[in-house]
């Protein structure tokens, strides 16, 4: 009997829910480990105080006298706190958050120690950035990195350290980390937006991108996730039966939440409230043991680092409730995937979200203009869009036949298509009187009651526009924000310097009226961004075929995907804003072409072992049992006994041709992953992987899964889907 799976499956029948003290309110222990607003006010100098907030709401230079006060409070906080050490915080091309933690502990000689953290320790770090990976950055400029405090993000504390969000760069200035072009892009849409802004309120003077993701999850029983080697080594299962009960009954989606999990997501929201992460909403997901967390927006740097940080708090308090979380965006074929909705907007220092319908005309024909320029957008650049959401992983939803799908498109819900199709038909030049009258009565002033009935959500749209935000859904659950924030924000600012641009040619050349100008340029871009407009079932060959014809692309694997980073309008678009120079682009596309490589090569190593040395030896082992029947069987009746053993014959042969057609397909596997691996051109090998390895990976799991249905249950070592997803 196959010890490690059963062990693991009694093992958790006996688990029992982790018990959590709860003694205080939410709101009591929000933010208590940040260092936040209050917190400054209380440790700070008024100066110091007033520097910090300078640098957060203007973005001006803190002075390293100034610097040298804001360390101190900070460090008298931390430690009042408990903190012993304290890291610069940052999130390298990796995907992960990264650390090297200091003790503020310090000798001073005579056997004599204090406590020290001056302000050149606050600002700026060097940790040994030559094992992150920087794409080919560091060869050509021979480059360390260093980390930068990032004030616009507060300083926490997470068990015993103090944690400073900061960025990650070269000595020569390229950015090695997420956050960096994110807060270049941030900066970047919100001078394109108070321009346009000023068309209508001449008050405004920042606007701030907001970000509300909604992560998704699966939480798996970390003695059955241990038991399978392909879930701990690549993060999914790469074989596996679906089992007689899926997600068909739909009684998972918004059921009650099972014991052990409910534990577990109040200890996390313990923890998140004390790290000021203001989670707010829980709920299974579609899938068995799939659940999903979502918080209230935030401005979007500070959101990303948010998720960033949640996804390491749970991976944390997933180990002591012996839970292990799976963010892999298909852990299991033939169940539901999950995503990382983006819902985004844009709002005003005067309180005013520019993706929300006002109350007059004139702030709906503002709501318009955002409106429209995110969707022209969206459209001149949905490949660059479609390229940020890239990786291995997310390639089993987008490429595959999962909402949704790899073509990008906006959902805006029938009343406003309607309200565009009207725009459509405004006046070329001039207005007359009675068309602006008829415009603002009958078209602008008509949307908030329009929205309220935005209820017909389209889910399987990747692009949706939901009453006062746009809802990017093609985000994987194992993204880091930054990367469709940064491209989404860069966009959106181009977009709208682009509409400025035009909108006061009209006025200074044709002596055009503002509304006119604006109407005219935004009947223009309607017409232009027509194709990107769907409403209708975002996957499926007759979306495919449809949007072939609209010109859209649909780039269904990463290698393909990628490509548009590289492209002479990404350079172009990052250049103009000063997001990222070429050498910067190009880091970021080798790098995640190469993790794509690393990805496949680990997951075809991994089900090759599987394959030949769990799986193929089950399958022998089981069919010794059958001849040996069957020799019995022979022994007993003599030459009649092959009618009773008919079956069991049939079954030998049937395990032969499997086990055989395993071996085959293993050795092409390697074989391919042989040439591949030859390959210096790492664009070739990305491409080797995904269209001549990857796909034998199904041909293996195949006859893999049909032999999990013929062998005996007892003999089978590897943990089926039935006992991952139905245990808890
Ligand atoms: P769902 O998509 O599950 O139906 P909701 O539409 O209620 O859920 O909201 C989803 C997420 O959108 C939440 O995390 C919320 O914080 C976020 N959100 C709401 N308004 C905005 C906004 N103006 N900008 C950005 N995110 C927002
Ligand atoms: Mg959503």
């Amino acid at each position: 009997m196959p010890t490690l799976r059963f062990h693991a499956v009694k093992e958790t029948f006996n688990r029992k829910p982790v018990h959590i003290e709860e003694n205080e309110r939410r709101s009591a222990i929000f933010g208590q480990n940040v260092f936040n607003e209050d917190t400054m006010r209380q440790y700070l100098t008024k100066e110091a105080f007033k520097s910090v907030m300078d640098a957060i709401q203007n973005g001006s230079k803190i002075d390293r006298v100034v610097a040298d006060h804001i360390s101190t409070g900070m460090k008298e906080w931390a430690i009042s706190k408990g903190a012993t050490h304290y890291t610069h915080w940052f999130q390298p091309l990796t995907g992960a958050t990264a650390e090297k933690h200091d003790a503020f502990f310090e000798p001073i000689g005579n056997g004599r120690a204090i406590e020290k953290f001056g302000g050149g320790q606050l600002v700026q770090q060097e940790p040994d950035a030559s094992s992150f990976p920087n794409g080919g950055i560091r060869n050509t400029f021979e480059a360390r990195g260093y980390t930068a405090w990032d004030p616009t993000s507060p300083a926490f504390i997470y068990g015993t350290t103090l944690c400073i969000p900061t960025v990650f760069v070269s000595y020569t200035g390229e950015a090695l980390d997420f956050k960096t072009p994110l807060l270049r892009a941030l900066q970047a849409v919100d001078q394109a937006a108070v321009a346009v802004c000023k068309y209508f309120d001449k008050n405004v003077k920042k606007v701030n991108a907001s970000l509300g993701w909604e992560q998704e999850y699966f939480l798996i029983d970390s003695s059955l996730a241990a038991s399978r080697p392909d879930i701990v080594l690549t993060g999914r299962t790469l074989l596996g039966h679906s089992p007689a009960k899926g997600q068909q009954l739909d009684d998972h989606y918004f059921g009650t939440i099972p014991n052990r999990a409910m534990a577990y997501m109040r200890d996390l929201e313990t923890e998140c409230m004390l790290l000021g992460i203001p989670v707010k909403t829980r709920h299974n997901e579609v899938a068995p043991n799939q659940f999903e967390l979502a918080p209230v927006y935030d401005e979007a740097n500070l959101a990303v680092d948010h998720n960033s940080l949640l996804m390491d708090v749970m991976d944390k308090i997933a180990a002591r409730h012996n839970f292990k979380v799976l963010f892999h965006e298909k852990p299991f074929a033939g169940v539901n995937g999950s995503g990382k909705h983006n819902n985004w907007s844009l709002s005003t220092n005067t309180g005013v979200n520019l993706l929300s319908p006002g109350k007059t005309p004139m702030s709906n024909l503002q709501f318009l203009t955002f409106f429209i320029n995110t969707i022209k957008a969206v459209y001149d650049n949905e490949e660059l869009l479609r390229a940020a959401i890239a990786s291995a992983s997310n390639d089993h939803r987008l490429g595959a036949n999962e909402a949704p799908p790899a073509i990008i498109s906006v959902f805006i819900g029938e009343q406003l298509t309607r309200t565009l199709n009207e725009l459509e038909n405004v006046t070329n030049g001039k207005l007359s009187p009675e068309e602006k009258t008829d415009l603002k009565l009958n078209v602008v002033g008509k949307i908030p009651d329009v929205l309220l009935d935005n209820t017909d959500r389209n889910r399987t749209s990747p692009f949706a526009f939901t009453g006062n935000k746009f809802e990017f859904r093609a985000v994987g659950s194992t993204a880091n924000c930054a990367n469709p924030m940064t491209v989404l924000n860069a966009i959106v600012a181009k977009q709208l310097i682009d509409f400025k641009t035009e909108v006061d040619a009209l006025i200074v050349k044709e002596k055009l009226k503002k509304d006119e100008a604006v109407f005219n340029i935004l009947r223009e871009y309607i017409k232009t961004s027509k194709n990107i407009l769907f409403e209708g079932n975002g996957y499926g060959e007759a979306w495919e075929k449809e949007a072939k014809k609209r010109g859209l692309s649909n780039n269904k694997t990463t290698p393909e995907a990628l490509k548009a980073k590289v492209s002479k309008k990404a350079f172009d678009l990052y250049s103009e804003l000063g997001i990222m120079n070429k050498v910067e682009v190009e880091a970021r596309y080798e790098i995640e072409i190469e993790e794509y490589v690393l990805r496949i090569q680990i997951e075809g190593r991994v089900l090759g072992d599987i394959a030949r040395n769990h799986v193929v030896p089950t399958a022998v082992k089981y069919q010794n049992v059958l001849i040996d029947n069957v020799k019995g069987l022979k022994e007993i009746y003599g030459t009649s006994f092959k009618k009773l053993a008919k079956e069991q014959l049939n079954l030998i042969e049937e395990i032969s041709s499997h086990i055989e057609a395993i071996n085959s397909n293993v050795t092409k596997m390697t074989n391919e992953r042989r040439k591949a691996n030859n390959m210096n051109d790492v664009d070739k090998k990305a491409n080797a992987y995904c269209f001549k390895v990857k796909p034998l990976f199904d041909e293996i799991r195949y006859h893999c899964d049909k032999l999990e249905l013929l062998v005996d249950d007892e003999l089978w070592p590897l943990t089926k889907y039935r006992e991952l997803l139905f245990t808890n």
